[in-house]
């Protein structure tokens, strides 16, 4: 087994001005080439915590580095430098290298005339200092990435050295996979499978209850990597496993579907805003959101492609506008309440006619953490999707905080929405 280590650097990160979007990335792409991820380590930008990151994940054993960060121009950006030392090689400037380096600066500096281009020129021959020996990634900004083995002789882990900004980072991993250090080390990686199921509609001790039934059967589970997670208020059972225990998978995907099979929702990695999208082709929505403030119709118009069949929404947070703008009746407001089936289907129909969509959907609800009453606690949410005279409505108590249940409130919406769509009525 190939394992790796991702070291995540920089202090705006360790501090959490700026949210880590490297190590999650890199770990998926690890896994998917063979690698199994063993850590995801943030450090500052101080080159001692640097180093004691890059010397624990060697202690550990570990067969790859990669690390994110510090590759820029300035004095606090160290990594290279740091990485040359852990693999005892000696820093030497790589003259093409700065060469075009300065290519690049000077493409750049025609943005910029009054630029003291000599400054420039100074600070970026630094990007071109490198630990001796070191496999180049040409910069997709100005930094270059850098693969570094160990110092001949000596046993080790092959560092990655990559830049910090996301979109330097990602077609760098790519380009890296392509160079023999890393091709080498990858293609002594078992290959593994992936399969993700997913569930909606049962909590997760009523799955992992099923798990366990379905080991007392006697199946041989052993070489199938099984882990749940709850997410969005959805369960995904992702598998990991070796090509030749593919029969033990399928054994064990049947007996999922037999306990749970009308709530299997997914069985590849298409998530319910795929469904969704797919589902909605060649017709229209729009949607009305109370609680949800525009969640929903955020999250549809996430996917591109969303304008063939997305026609707006209205965030009827008042319910002057649940009146003014969807036509809400004053009567059933009063009746019913606010937060009410009838309300949510009046407000599904209500921006039907006037966006004139073919399906409408109505969302309202309390997210609290006031207003809650003891008839209609924080959490309850109602949902309603209409399309023609068929419709679906339901009414959920949400747990969690405020943006938990707004959150979920979007999730249920798209689950109803693909019921509706699949023929499902009330
Ligand atoms: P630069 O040449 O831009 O300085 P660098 O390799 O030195 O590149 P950093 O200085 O560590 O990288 O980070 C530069 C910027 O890249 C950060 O301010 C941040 O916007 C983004 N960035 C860095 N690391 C991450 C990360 N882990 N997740 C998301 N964004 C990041
Ligand atoms: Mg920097």
């Amino acid at each position: 087994m190939i394992r790796g280590g991702i070291l995540i650097t920089g202090t705006e990160v360790l501090t959490g001005i700026i949210t880590d979007r490297n190590g999650p990335w890199l770990s998926e792409q690890m896994r998917a080439s063979g690698i199994q991820p063993a850590q995801i380590t943030v450090v500052g930008d101080r080159p001692e915590d640097v180093l004691a990151g890059l010397e624990s994940m060697k202690a550990q054993g570990l067969d790859l580095i990669v690390t994110s960060g510090g590759l820029g121009p300035t004095a606090d950006d160290l990594t290279a430098e740091v990485v040359g030392r852990f693999q005892q090689r000696e820093m030497v400037l790589d003259e093409p290298l700065e060469g075009r380096i300065a290519e690049i600066l000077s493409a750049l500096s025609s943005r910029w005339p009054n630029l003291d281009m000599e400054a420039v020129r100074a600070a970026n021959r630094k990007q071109a200092v490198i630990p001796q020996g070191s496999t180049i990634l040409e910069p997709v900004g100005t930094a270059p990435g850098l693969l570094v083995a160990p110092q001949e002789g000596t046993e080790g882990p092959l560092v990655l050295v990559l830049p910090g900004p996301p979109r330097e980072l990602k077609p760098m991993w790519t380009t890296a996979l392509t160079t023999s250090p890393l091709r080498n080390l990858v293609s002594e990686a078992p290959s593994f499978e992936r399969r993700m199921v997913r569930i909606f509609g049962i909590p997760e001790s009523e799955l992992a209850a099923s798990l366990r039934s379905i080991e007392d059967t006697g199946l041989d589970v052993s070489r199938l990597e099984i882990t749940t997670c709850l997410r969005r208020g959805e369960i995904e059972i992702a598998t990991t496993f070796v090509p030749a225990a593919k029969d033990e998978y399928e054994a064990l995907l049947k007996q999922i579907r037999e306990r749970h099979g009308d709530l299997i929702f997914s069985e590849d990695e298409r998530t319910i805003d795929d469904l969704v999208a797919a589902l909605l082709q060649g017709t229209t929505v729009a949607v009305a959101e109370s609680c949800t403030g525009g969640l929903l119709c955020t999250r549809l118009t996430e996917l591109p492609g969303a304008s063939d069949y997305v026609l707006g929404g209205v965030v009827s947070y008042s319910n002057s506008v649940k009146q003014s703008a969807l036509g809400v009746a004053p009567d059933l407001l009063a009746q019913h309440g606010a937060v009410s089936e009838p309300v949510a289907l009046a407000m599904a129909e209500g921006v039907c006619s006037s966006l004139g969509a073919a399906i409408g959907v109505g969302i309202t609800g309390i997210a609290g953490p006031g207003g809650g009453t003891d008839e209609k606690p924080v959490g309850t949410v109602c949902i309603a999707v209409t399309q023609g005279d068929k419709r679906l409505a339901r009414t959920l108590l949400i747990p969690g905080g405020r943006a938990d249940i707004r959150d979920r409130s979007t999730t249920l919406a798209l689950h109803l929405m693909r019921r509706l769509m699949l023929g499902e009525t009330d």
